[in-house]
């Protein structure tokens, strides 16, 4: 029952008919559905979604997703227009190179796909990398404003950009993806991770551990210093005040959440303790965190504090962990989001447990992951819905070693590949209403998929590092060392690092 892209509504509608939860080429797009529910209410209305039952993941369905969904991306890219890949859901102007709405989040994709190159991609994906790359290298500048945002500032630009200058082999592109990197604001009014300076500084560290750059470093520690400087403590609990719009003079909020509140800002503060930590040794100091005079115990202070008000400030429902939208408010986020819901504070909790040894904050971080039941109510995108989630159980996968992690990942494609629709002959993973873009749209659903079925470290943040494995130990779960993934493309056991 879909109705394909451009295919118009009337006597030749579709018909109703078997299978549209498991068929994407008899299944309707959301806009089909609305319009046929607004049209003939009560006529011949589709099933209501359940859930099918549950199936052996298949790589070879996964891999036609892939190669369908690179295709999509081909047909969709339009280089002489303002925007690379048009999103029909933009009624604002944005940044043509962000990574959530413009051209880097699918060249991150694109980048991704290229590298493992799997079977079903031939040289597509490859093609595309050079064309995007040098697409988004010929607008780097072209801004009124370099904004510090990871997903709508121009930081996971230049992770996106840097990435594919590896993939080229193209050195010259790589300079420009640091250099770029060298002018994102180190201060600023937000201090969140999606538009404000903790998307620079994780961009800043994420890049200096593939170059080694000084420069890079010395900012992020700066970057953490005033991030640090900019918390709004109440005893002990930690939160930061964010402005309410981009660019806003008065009225902030704050909240719990990875994209615009305490987990996203604090994972920043741990990677910059990290980075700190690993600064004191390359010099002979041996960094102490009980001395608060130094940034390096500031900055373990303050991740580890976030850590607790994150616990303190948890709601349990159904086994599983949410947070309230705010935290003196009781509205509770719905949904999986990275951006504002459980899946981001599983995000920091994971990292937190491998780099502190508390297995308090990793017995949270299991208790982020999705319940089986709110998948089918869930949009597939990587900032709100599946591909996010599916993201942080790969994390756990890779911090912890248990294989169950995986598994509900794989349930997660089954999930996304459930619901894929038919346009213009290809299998699309996310609705085509969302467009191409890494945010919401096809991008950000395949990138979870190439990471599901090929592996590899998750994507934009800083690589996961060492984990004492008594940190993550499950004791409801036999396992042998867990492992981390290290860098591009390599998985280290605990200990090798
Ligand atoms: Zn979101």
């Amino acid at each position: 029952m879909c109705r394909r892209k451009g295919e118009k509504r009337g006597s030749d509608r579709m018909k109703v008919s078997r299978g549209p939860l498991t068929d994407p080429n008899v299944r309707w797009t959301t806009a089909a559905a609305q319009a046929y529910l607004a049209a003939e209410p009560g006529a011949g209305r589709p099933a209501a979604r359940v859930a099918p039952p549950g199936r052996p993941g298949s790589g070879e369905e996964t891999d036609r997703l892939l190669a369908d969904g690179i295709e999509h991306l081909r047909r969709g890219m339009s280089p002489q227009e303002p925007y690379l890949w048009r999103s029909d859901r933009a009624t604002v102007h944005h940044d043509p190179c962000d990574a959530w709405r413009g051209a880097a989040g699918v060249l991150a994709t694109l980048t991704r796909a290229a590298r493992h190159r799997p079977s079903t991609i031939d040289n597509t994906a490859l093609d595309l990398v050079k064309q995007a790359a040098a697409w988004v290298d010929a607008r780097l500048y072209e801004v009124s404003r370099i904004l510090p945002g990871l997903s709508f500032g121009r930081a996971g630009t230049a992770i996106a950009l840097y990435d594919a200058a590896v993939l080229l082999g193209d050195s010259r592109l790589a300079a420009r993806a640091v250099a770029l990197a060298h002018c994102l604001p180190v201060c600023g009014p937000n201090a969140d991770v999606t538009n404000g300076v903790s998307g620079a500084g994780l961009a800043r560290i994420r890049l200096w551990q593939a170059t080694d750059d000084p420069v890079l470093r010395d900012d992020a520690l700066a970057g953490a210093e005033a991030v640090l400087a900019a918390a709004d403590r109440d005893g002990d609990e930690w939160r930061w005040s964010i402005p309410s719009t981009t660019g806003a003079t008065s009225g902030t909020h704050s909240s719990y959440g990875f994209g615009h509140g305490l987990a996203g800002i604090a994972t920043f503060l741990l990677h910059a303790a990290e980075v700190a930590d690993r600064t004191a040794a390359a010099k002979g100091a041996t960094p102490r965190r009980d001395d608060l005079s130094g940034l390096s115990a500031r900055l373990w202070r303050a991740a580890r504090g976030a850590g607790e008000t994150l616990l303190r400030a948890a709601r349990p429902d159904r086994g599983g962990l949410f947070w309230p939208a705010t935290p003196d408010g009781d509205d509770r986020i719905d949904g999986l989001h990275w951006c504002n819901g459980s899946a981001g504070a599983g995000m920091f909790l994971i990292r937190l447990a491998a780099a502190t040894g508390d297995d308090r904050f990793a017995s949270a971080a299991r208790r982020c992951a999705p319940a089986a039941h709110s998948l089918w109510t869930s949009p597939p995108g990587a900032c709100c819905g599946l591909a996010g989630a599916g993201q942080l159980l790969l994390d756990l996968a890779d911090v912890t070693g248990e294989s169950r992690w995986r598994a509900d990942a794989a349930r997660i494609g089954e999930v996304i590949a459930d619901q894929a629709v038919a346009v213009d002959g290809l299998r699309i993973s996310a609705e085509p209403d969302n467009g191409y873009a890494y945010g919401a749209g096809t991008a950000g659903v395949l990138d979870f998929l190439l990471r599901l079925r090929h592996g590899g470290p998750g994507p934009w943040l800083p690589n996961l590092r060492t984990a004492p494995a008594a940190a993550v130990a499950d004791p409801s779960v036999s396992m042998g060392a867990g492992s981390l993934v290290n860098g591009p493309d390599r998985t280290v056991p605990i200990g090798q690092s």
